[in-house]
C-alpha cells in the first residue's frame, strides 16, 4: 500500500520501519524526529499525505492531532483512510472523525498497547474505533505492526477500550504494590505473599506477570531498578484521558480518581519520572500510614 506516517518519535519510527520492511511505500513526516531506514521523507504533513491510501498518525496528544487532521485531510484522497494510533481523548477522536467525513476519508482510531519494545518486534495490540469497512482495510497493517487487533466499536471505541484498561491497569499495580507493602510490615515473606495471590482471587496481571516486587513472581521492571518498562507518567497522562472522559460523560469513577492523584503526587512531586509505573512500590515501602 501507499501510506503516509505522521509522528515519527519513539513509536511511529519503528512502526513506519516496520511497514516498509514489510514492502509498503511508507513517506513519513515529522517535525522534529528523521525518517527511519526504509521510509521516505515528505516536505510536509500534507505532503506526506497526499494521494495515499492510508495516512497513519502517532502524535503526542488531542491537540497536536486535530492541528494534524487540519493539515492533512484536506490533501487525502477520497475514500482513503485516516488511521490514528495516537492514545488521545475521545472527544479529539471524535471530532477528527467529523472532519473526516466531511473531507470524504474514512477514520479509524487505533490506539495500541505494548510500548516501544512491542513497536520495534511488531507486536502491538491495537483497539480500533470507526467504520468497519475502514477497519478492514487497514487490517493487514495491523498485521505487520502488531499482533491482534479489535474492532471496537464506532469512531472513539479504540479510544474508550483503551482508557477502560489502563483505569483498571494504574488501580490494579497501586493495589497490588500497597499490598506487599502492607504484607512486608505485617511480616509476611513477599515471596509466600506471591505464592498465595497469584494463585488465589487477588490474582492479575500485575500480581502474575509484571510482579511490582524485584526478584519474585515474573520478570519485570522491578528486577531493573524500575526503569521503564511503561514509565510512571504515561501511565499518569492516560489516567488523566479516563478522568476527562469520565467528566465528559458523568460517569462515577473514585477508584480511578484515586489512581490519577496518586500518579500525579509520584511523578510530579516524588522523582517517580522516568520510573516504571510499578516503582509504587518502593514509593509505598518508605511512607507511613497518612503520608
Ligand atoms: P514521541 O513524543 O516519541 O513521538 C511523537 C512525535 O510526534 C515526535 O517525534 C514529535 O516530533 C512528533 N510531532 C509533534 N507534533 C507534530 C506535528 N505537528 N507534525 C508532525 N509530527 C509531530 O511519543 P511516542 O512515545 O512515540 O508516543 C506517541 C503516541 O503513542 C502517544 O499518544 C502515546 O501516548 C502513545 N503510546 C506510547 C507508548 C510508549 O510506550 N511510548 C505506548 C502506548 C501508546
Amino acid at each position: 500500500m501507499n501510506i503516509g506516517f505522521i509522528g515519527l518519535g519513539n513509536m511511529g519510527a519503528p512502526m513506519a520501519k516496520n511497514l516498509a520492511a514489510a514492502g509498503h511505500a511508507v513517506t513519513g513526516f515529522d517535525v522534529a524526529a528523521p525518517a527511519p531506514e526504509g521510509v521516505q521523507t515528505g516536505e510536509s504533513a500534507a505532503a506526506a499525505a497526499a494521494g495515499q491510501e492510508v495516512v497513519i498518525t502517532m502524535l503526542p496528544d488531542g491537540k497536536i492531532l486535530r492541528a494534524v487532521a487540519g493539515e492533512v485531510l484536506p490533501a487525502m484522497q477520497k475514500g482513503a483512510v485516516l488511521l490514528d494510533c495516537s492514545t488521545v481523548d475521545v472527544e479529539s477522536t471524535r471530532a477528527v472523525a467529523e472532519q473526516a467525513a466531511r473531507a470524504g476519508v474514512l477514520a479509524v482510531d487505533a490506539p495500541v498497547s505494548g510500548g516501544v519494545g512491542g513497536a520495534e518486534a511488531g507486536t502491538l495490540t491495537f483497539m480500533a474505533g470507526g467504520p468497519a469497512e475502514a477497519f478492514e482495510k487497514v487490517k493487514p497493517l495491523f498485521g505487520v505492526m502488531g499482533r491482534k487487533a479489535v474492532h471496537c466499536g464506532d469512531a472513539g471505541a479504540g479510544q474508550a477500550a483503551k482508557i477502560c484498561n489502563n483505569m483498571i491497569l494504574g488501580v490494579t499495580m497501586i493495589a497490588t504494590c500497597e499490598a506487599f507493602a502492607l504484607a512486608d510490615r505485617l511480616g509476611l515473606d513477599r515471596q509466600k505473599m506471591h505464592d498465595v495471590v497469584s494463585t488465589s482471587s487477588g490474582y492479575s496481571w500485575v500480581m502474575n506477570a509484571y510482579t511490582p516486587a524485584p526478584g519474585i513472581g515474573a520478570a519485570s521492571p522491578a528486577d531493573n531498578d524500575y526503569r521503564p518498562g511503561f514509565a510512571a507518567e504515561l501511565m499518569l497522562k492516560d489516567l488523566r484521558l479516563a478522568q476527562q472522559a469520565a467528566q465528559a460523560v458523568d460517569a462515577d469513577t473514585p477508584m480511578g480518581h484515586s489512581a490519577m492523584e496518586l500518579y500525579e503526587s509520584f511523578v510530579e512531586q516524588e522523582g517517580g519520572k522516568g520510573m516504571d509505573f510499578s516503582a509504587m512500590l518502593p514509593r509505598f515501602e518508605k511512607r507511613r500510614r497518612g503520608g
